[in-house]
């Protein structure tokens, strides 16, 4: 068999293709209860479960907002929830033409003997876990390896380890109806410059494909969720030209044209810088034969969580918010972007914390 040819087939190609969709993209709303108990904390919210759901509620109910997304990936609390008035967001989301995902890895560990390199933990019970995410209406699912960039890193036991995990969970959810997708974050923490950036996704990606292939994978059947090509945190920015062309060259030497979407992650980006560069590379003239597109969590949220700050008479105008990057993000698909000149909300504020756990 060269590639896989199960059930789900011809519906794990039609979702990776929906998710596809130019102009609209995707929600990372899966924080973990630790992770977002972070993003509460800034906002002097208590991280208790009727905050975190009036939080994703306001989100998944903005008006005018989700004709921008194709999708939301959904930590495991968040598929089971309900709206205050009992409605489940699973529902609420299809009905908007949303596709809830899920979160199926169980975070990272440190790989012995290298600098703090990780590998991500979850393929035990994973089919089990899928099925059940399955029936519980997800049809997508998102699992994040973690790269770094240092003298020595990533080194190619990290880059082996994270392309073979992420190749597995990629096999086990196609054999139980989730569209994969397949996440090497390689962090932007560290002084290099964009070329070693360049250099270093060119080689995690081309590791990757490797292994997809290797497992069987169906390739119309994923999607991919990578780094932006940029600078280190530490080192001089660029113009967003110079990143889309770096990250497009890097795409086109590695990611094969079967793969029906690229949706970036924003990695500490600012809002406006994470738009500004998808835009950059849409409007790109070159081979694209996949849609570029966004999985941004911070990048769509950070304003949205500051104009919320936990309380109920805010939640009109943090959905406000939240639809002006929405609709920014669903152009910049499109190459159409024309900037937030008001720089309202702290759009550009940078959202980079260092050595980012989700
Ligand atoms: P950021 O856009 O905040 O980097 O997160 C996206 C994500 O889902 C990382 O796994």
């Amino acid at each position: 068999m060269s590639c896989f040819e199960g059930k789900y087939r011809d519906e794990l190609i039609a979702n990776a293709a929906y998710i596809a969709t130019p102009g609209k993209g995707i929600l990372a709303a899966d924080e973990s209860t630790g992770t977002i108990g972070k993003r509460l904390a800034s906002i002097n919210v208590e991280n208790i479960e009727t905050n975190r759901r009036q939080l994703r509620e306001f989100l998944f109910t903005a008006p005018n907002a989700v004709q921008y997304l194709c999708g939301a990936i959904l930590f495991e609390e968040t598929l089971y929830q309900k709206s205050a008035a009992g409605k489940p967001f699973v529902d609420i989301l299809n009905e908007g033409g949303v596709l809830p995902g899920i979160k199926v890895d169980k975070g990272t560990v440190d790989l012995a003997g290298t600098k703090g390199e990780t590998t991500t933990q979850g393929l035990d019970g994973l089919a089990q876990r899928c099925q059940q995410y399955y029936n519980a209406g997800a049809r997508f699912a998102k699992w994040r390896a973690v790269l770094k960039i240092g003298t020595t890193e990533p080194s190619p036991l990290a880059i082996q380890e994270n392309a073979n995990g992420l190749a597995r969970y990629a096999i086990i959810c196609q054999e139980n109806g989730l569209v994969p997708i397949v996440e090497p974050e390689i962090l932007v923490d560290g002084p290099h410059d964009i070329k070693t950036c360049a250099a270093i996704t060119e080689r995690v990606l081309a590791a990757c494909y490797k292994a997809l292939n290797d497992h069987h994978v169906l390739l119309e059947g994923t999607l991919l969720k990578p780094n932006m090509v940029t600078p280190g945190s530490d080192a001089p920015k660029v113009t967003p030209e110079v990143i889309a062309e770096y990250t497009v060259r890097a795409l086109q030497r590695t990611v094969p044209p079967a793969v029906p979407g690229i949706m970036f992650l924003s990695g500490g980006q600012s809002e406006e810088e994470a738009t500004l560069n998808l835009n950059a590379m849409n409007k790109l003239q070159t081979k694209k034969p996949w849609t570029l597109s966004f999985s941004f969590g911070r990048a769509l949220q950070a304003s949205t969580l500051k104009t919320w700050a936990g309380k109920t008479e805010n939640i009109p105008v943090a959905q406000a918010a939240f639809l002006s990057r929405c609709k920014a993000n669903s152009e910049a698909t499109l190459g159409k972007y024309a900037g937030d000149s008001s720089k309202g909300n702290g759009v550009s504020e940078s959202l980079h914390v260092k050595d980012y756990k989700y």
